[in-house]
């Protein structure tokens, strides 16, 4: 019989796109949307704080020695160096709120998403990319007082990145936030429904 059980796991869901793309304010409208009931991870950094940027909200900013220890203690899901900086996801307060039944949300870059896609391939990975190039130049021109070469330095970066897209299970475009958002919201309903993710609900067949 089917019944009307809570899910037993929470869906760990990647998200990964080229800086400039809006992936925070996409975040921001589908957390929103699902009124807090995914749980945005918070990553551990060594990048120095940016304006405006809080510890423990935007990230867990550390030093490289607390960062080293975390990895030798094995304590990271997944890490990478990206421009000079190691980024990393929490292992154990992911196990928890999966466990909880809560699904989980992670910002990463492309090597992250690997070695994620690699430990836990029930997760569901999808890029986001701006409506074109061009697109994504003049967000990056508009947005901040970088310089050109950083700015070109972020486009390079962004061509390198695409390359990695075939192995993400969704691609998703930014031209508008809401539509960007209303099509994760789709995908998470749709991976929600999967038959794995479903056999709770006969299981008092
Ligand atoms: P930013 O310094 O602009 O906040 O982030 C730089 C890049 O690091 C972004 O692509 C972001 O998605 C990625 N990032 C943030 N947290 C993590 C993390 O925990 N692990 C990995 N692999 N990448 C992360």
């Amino acid at each position: 019989m089917i019944g009307k059980k809570k899910k037993k796991k929470g869906q760990l869901i990647v998200l990964s796109g080229p800086s400039g793309v809006g992936k925070s304010t996409v975040i921001a409208e589908l957390m929103g949307e699902r009124r807090g009931d995914i749980y945005f991870s918070v990553s551990f950094t060594t990048r120095a704080p940016r304006v405006g940027e809080a510890d423990g909200v935007n990230y867990n900013f550390v030093t490289r020695e607390e960062f080293e220890e975390m990895i030798v203690r094995d304590e990271l899901l997944e890490h990478a160096e990206y421009v000079g900086n190691y980024y990393g996801t929490s292992l154990k307060v992911i196990q928890d709120k999966l466990n909880a039944g809560i699904d989980v949300l992670l910002d990463i870059e492309v090597q992250g998403a690997a070695k994620v896609r690699a430990k836990c391939p029930e997760a569901v990975l999808i890029f986001i990319i701006p409506p074109s190039f061009e697109e994504l130049s003049r967000r990056l021109h508009g947005r901040a007082t970088d310089q050109e070469d950083v700015i070109a330095g972020r486009l390079e970066k962004a061509r390198e990145e695409y390359q990695h897209i075939p192995s993400y299970d969704y691609l998703v475009v930014n031209d508008k936030v809401s539509e960007a958002a209303a099509e994760i919201l789709s995908i998470l309903k749709a991976e929600d429904c999967r038959t794995r993710n479903r056999l709770h609900l006969i299981d008092d067949i």
